[in-house]
């Protein structure tokens, strides 16, 4: 079945606090959806809804994977449905080799019994790494422990294709990035393409999709999308700012206010 992801009305709080309020969107494999908005606006919050943190719950809606909601999984179940998030701010673990991690995280994934073999899986581990320009010594590094923001940010992409998701988001991936490790990670992303796979990047910059074409462009405000377009979308944001949008709406805070 060809992918389809598809999240209808979904409203989640932190804290008591309605952050997301009622956020519609479909997706189809082989297609790139950006989320544009200015701080604040619940980008990430959208993001660890869909992936399960503990810290979100979802009140409202659903977002089914090829009809399966999501919504009711714990995180390894999404995470085995085929769901990736590659976060804003990756999480060090001291004690867990990169390496360790990565096939941990691939045998999670497989029936028991049907684990990845360790040369196959160091065989993989080593083609990518290369493909991303890491030094392989990160193999052997602690998860993240130490790696600069545009290494952390490599290594998430490592972790996606390792992974080979249905659906990927991408949360700020392009934060703390120079124009040569942009490039690379836009790169690996656009590797991983494919018609039954389809990718949310969540950015702030049109910066980003320059080297990674989204097919549709969605601004976020106040915990919904407010508009949606085409990649002509993300250059009129990147050329007049926000302001029109708020005008549009006749907003004047977009930021999510106190519920
Ligand atoms: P964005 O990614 O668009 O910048 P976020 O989703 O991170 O926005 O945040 C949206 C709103 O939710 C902000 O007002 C933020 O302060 C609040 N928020 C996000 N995470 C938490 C949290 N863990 N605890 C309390 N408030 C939070
Ligand atoms: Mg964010």
């Amino acid at each position: 079945m060809a992918t389809q992801f598809v999240i209808d009305g979904l409203k989640a709080t932190i804290e008591g606090k309605e952050i997301l309020k009622g956020i519609n969107l479909s997706m189809k494999g082989g297609e790139i959806h950006a989320i544009m908005g200015p701080n604040g606006t619940g980008k990430s919050t959208l993001a660890s809804a869909l992936m399960g943190h503990p810290k979100y719950e979802v009140t409202e809606g659903t977002a089914t994977l090829n009809d399966e909601d999501l919504m009711e999984m714990a995180v390894d179940e999404r995470a085995r449905a085929g769901l990736f998030l590659a976060m804003q701010y990756p999480s060090e673990i001291s004690g867990v080799t990169n390496s360790d991690f990565l096939r941990s995280a691939i045998n999670a994934r497989r029936e028991e019994g049907s684990e990845i073999s360790l040369i196959k899986f160091i065989r993989q581990m080593e083609g990518k790494m290369k493909e991303l320009d890491m030094n392989p010594e990160f193999a052997h590094r602690y998860l993240n422990e130490g790696f600069s923001g545009g290494e952390k940010k490599r290594n998430e992409i490592l972790q996606m294709m390792l992974l080979d998701p249905k659906v990927v988001i991408l949360d700020e991936i392009d934060s703390g990035l120079d124009i040569d490790a942009l490039k690379i990670v836009a790169q690996g992303v656009n590797a991983m393409r494919s018609e039954d796979r389809a990718f949310l990047v969540i950015t702030h910059y049109q910066r980003l999709l320059n080297y990674v074409k989204p097919d549709f462009v969605h601004v976020m405000m106040q915990g919904r999308i407010v508009k949606s377009g085409g990649p002509e979308l993300a250059e009129r944001l990147e050329a007049e700012g926000y302001d029109w949008v708020k005008a549009e709406l006749g907003i004047e805070d977009e930021t999510v206010g106190q519920a």
